[in-house]
């Protein structure tokens, strides 16, 4: 067929019923492959009439269906093997696990519409092996416009900290109301902090709390652990010296997520808790030194932690960008745990430690250094992918409490309270 005579017979199908147009548009689309827009100049008025559908349209193309309707000010399009993977019928989706029950090359295989009509905002399609499907546009739409909610991170510097009065919650509110865990979590996901107070000073009742957001995560450190300046690991941690701002676990491949510090008992003079907050520190180097900020994200540098029967190693860039949106998503900053460093060619090297020194300057900077000192009573938990901290040299003798909570699930809480 010229498309000559396919324009003649789209402008003569004024009056053609609704069932015949879909299979129209149908063939033409799978022989023509023709845009939403050309045919719409063709035919001299709207898909919308075309397809007589009080609330919206679509119209099946060779892969995908375009769906124009009152929800979005832009046709909408999904590919149709996307459309049957994601039928949410019982035949496709179990509703008590919540899980997929189709395998991907059924899918891919029926992947072919024989109808399909908008009506009171639900897509339906019937495929050509006879299985149906129904989509709300609404659930659809979703996948165009991101309104989700989200915290967005406010970003800190010393004197920024000051205005913020970051707000410690009540361990009563914590333990027996939503509204403290919500809080608690908004307060981290906003700025990377977060203060319980009036918990009892002892490891039990530390637990008690972090398990209302999840369980610990184990590492050779043990679950909640407990260090003073006994050196029960081979760590600068476990010393009296002063440990200048990183992140900890650059040697594992997913480094914990929170952190949580307790400080139960200390008799003597310093130990000051330093926290530097490296989203803020990495804007300004992106500011500063944008080439350094963006071979800091690209650069893969190996981190390790030895001791006996232990030699644990991760390589990663020290920025570490989310891979969909590119925005910041990880600091990965410990002078201490850097291994032999071989994954940087030699000719690159004199760059890196550029890099590398530009970076550290500003986290260094006391503008960027936030000081203050845990009293026993009072829980500190922070994002290690976002927060550095240190401490100051202490005399006498002090013991924190505290332990790791993974990435995955204080997320997977955060997600559950609708924070993300
Ligand atoms: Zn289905």
């Amino acid at each position: 067929m010229s498309l000559m005579m396919l324009k003649e017979l789209i402008r003569n199908s004024r009056r053609i019923n609704k069932y015949f147009c879909h299979n129209y548009h149908l063939q033409v689309h799978r022989n023509y492959n023709f845009s939403y827009d050309r045919l719409k100049e063709y035919r001299g008025d709207t898909p919308t009439r075309l397809l007589n559908s009080a609330a919206g349209n679509a119209v099946a193309y060779n892969n995908f269906i375009t769906l124009d309707n009152s929800l979005n000010p832009k046709p909408l399009n999904f590919n149709l093997i996307w459309l049957r993977d994601h039928c949410r019928c019982p035949e496709c989706y179990n509703y008590s696990t919540n899980q997929k029950r189709c395998s991907i090359l059924d899918i891919a295989q029926n992947a072919s519409v024989k109808e399909c009509t908008v009506e009171n905002n639900i897509l339906k399609i019937i495929w050509t092996d006879n299985h149906k499907s129904t989509f709300s546009l609404e659930w659809l739409s979703q996948f165009y416009n991101n309104t989700k909610k989200c915290e967005c991170p406010v970003l800190w510097n010393k004197r920024i900290m000051k205005s913020l009065n970051i707000k410690s919650i009540d361990v009563k509110d914590f333990l027996y109301s939503d509204k403290g865990i919500l809080e608690l979590l908004t307060s981290v996901l906003r700025f990377g902090v977060g203060f319980i107070k009036n918990v009892l000073p002892t490891k039990e009742a530390t637990e008690q709390v972090i398990q209302k957001i999840s369980h610990t995560q184990r590492t050779f450190f043990g679950d909640m652990w407990e260090f003073t300046d006994s050196l029960d690991h081979e760590d600068t941690a476990y010393t009296r010296d002063a440990l200048g701002a990183h992140t900890d676990n650059t040697y594992f491949s997913e480094a914990a997520g929170l952190q949580v510090f307790h400080c139960l008992h200390h008799d003597g003079e310093g130990g000051e808790t330093l926290l530097v907050d490296g989203f803020y520190v990495a804007k300004h180097l992106k500011e500063k030194y944008p080439t350094s900020y963006q071979r800091l994200t690209s650069t893969f540098i190996e981190s390790e932690f030895k001791e006996a029967e232990k030699h644990y190693l991760a390589c990663g860039p020290i920025l570490k960008l989310n891979s969909i949106t590119g925005e910041l998503e990880q600091v990965r900053f410990n002078m201490y745990d850097r291994a032999p460093l071989k994954t940087v060619a030699m000719e690159n090297m004199q760059d890196f430690y550029e890099d590398f020194i530009n970076l550290s300057k500003i986290i260094c900077d006391p503008q960027n250094e936030w000081w203050f000192k845990l009293q026993p009573g009072t829980v500190l938990i922070f994002n290690n992918w976002r927060v550095l901290h240190g401490r100051a040299a202490y005399t006498g003798h002090r013991r924190i409490a505290g332990c790791y909570i993974g990435y995955s699930d204080w997320h997977s809480k955060a997600r559950t309270l609708g924070l993300l």
